[in-house]
């Protein structure tokens, strides 16, 4: 079947959310599939990343990026294969990665088609789902999250939250392999368990069992020189008072909060910044762009000699998007959350 034969399935913002977003948020419309416009293609998507920051994108307000409006179809980076070009860039069949939308099909033109908006992905280099994992935005978010705010040195100790996550699980081996004590963030003995054994974390403290104040005190008896935060709230908090002298505080996410229909909760403990001469910075990770190339061929060699590991969480079917996202926030999703549209 030629794809302009097939129908193209799209979940599409309905109305923005209060707190956690319920199924009547979306709604799920089907047209026909674009032939591509002369200079573009079309992308038949064959896994999307399922990301934190999609609950943000899905308010209204001033962020780092445009909301996604009302109707529109939900923004998400994903892979794709190239099933109609008329672009001399790219070809039939060549696997490419970029923000193709919840969809089965996403048609770019010429004036879209941007170096940066459909990247060719070698599929030698890593798996499809690594791609959207330690090689896709959250291995660059972990990659200049940590080398360019946190700058590591050997001998200091790493703290990370959401440890067993997408960002997490890439920012504490690429500490270790710079030399650091690592200790994680997650909930559960599951998570806590995979990041010691598998990956090689030093210490993992489940945030569900017990104060993370004592869990710190246990396994960071110098002190943290470098947070990298992908929780906020109370986390943050406890993690402040443990403070090393000229710490680096990444902050990179909130998840804690961003479900919240009260205000967010900032961090209580900020004087310890002050008092440790620390400092707090924020990341976003598309600041990096025109740097992931260099990120890309470093993880790939990592996940080659198998100094870094990856695990992701794979859910099947663009039709279950509305709960899977939920997982996120849950903490359902066991490594990066994809959803898989269509098999390879
Ligand atoms: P992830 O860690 O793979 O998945 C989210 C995890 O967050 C859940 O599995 C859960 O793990 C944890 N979580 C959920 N609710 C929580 C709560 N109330 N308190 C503590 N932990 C909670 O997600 P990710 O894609 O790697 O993203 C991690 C963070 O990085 C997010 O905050 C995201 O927005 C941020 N991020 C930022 C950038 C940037 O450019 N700044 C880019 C990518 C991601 P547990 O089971 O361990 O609780």
């Amino acid at each position: 079947m030629t794809p302009f034969a097939a129908r193209n399935q799209q979940i599409r913002l309905a109305r923005r959310p209060v707190g956690l977003p319920v199924r009547d948020d979306w709604s799920l419309t089907t047209e026909a599939v674009a032939e591509p416009a002369d200079g573009g293609v079309v992308v038949k998507t064959l896994a999307l990343s399922l990301d934190p920051a999609m609950r943000g994108w899905m308010n209204e307000g001033k962020s780092y990026i445009a909301p996604v409006a009302i109707g529109a179809v939900m923004r998400a980076g994903g892979i794709g294969v190239v099933v109609a070009s008329r672009s001399p860039r790219l070809a039939v069949g060549d696997r490419v990665s970029g923000t193709l939308g919840v969809q089965e099909y996403a048609a770019f033109d010429g004036a879209a088609l941007t170096k940066q908006a459909l990247t060719r992905i070698d599929l030698a280099a890593g798996t499809l789902t690594q791609w959207l994992n330690v090689l896709g935005m959250p291995g660059m978010t972990a990659y200049f999250g940590l080398m360019d705010v946190g700058q590591p040195k050997s001998g200091e100790t790493l703290v990370v939250s959401g440890a067993a996550g997408a960002v997490g699980q890439t920012v504490g081996q690429l500490a270790k392999i710079h030399g650091c004590r690592v200790v994680g963030i997650a909930g559960g003995p599951d998570k806590c368990r995979w990041v010691v054994s598998e990956l090689g974390f030093d210490a993992c403290i489940d945030y569900k069992a017990g104060p993370v104040k004592d869990g710190l005190k246990a396994h960071c008896p110098t002190g943290v020189d470098i947070y990298f935060d992908n929780v906020g709230g109370e986390i943050l908090d406890a993690v402040l008072t443990r403070l090393n002298r000229k710490a680096r505080v990444v902050i990179c996410g909130a998840i804690s909060q961003y479900n919240n229909t009260e205000k967010v909760t900032g961090p209580a403990n900020y004087l310890s910044l002050l008092v440790n001469r620390a400092r707090m910075e924020g990341i976003v990770v598309f600041d990096y762009a025109d740097r992931y190339p260099v990120a890309v061929a470093e993880l790939a060699g990592y996940l080659n000699d198998g100094r870094v590991k990856s695990r992701e969480d794979v859910t099947v079917g663009l039709a279950t998007f509305p709960e899977t996202l939920l997982k996120l926030f849950r903490g359902e999703n066991f490594g990066k959350l994809v959803l898989q549209v269509a098999d390879a």
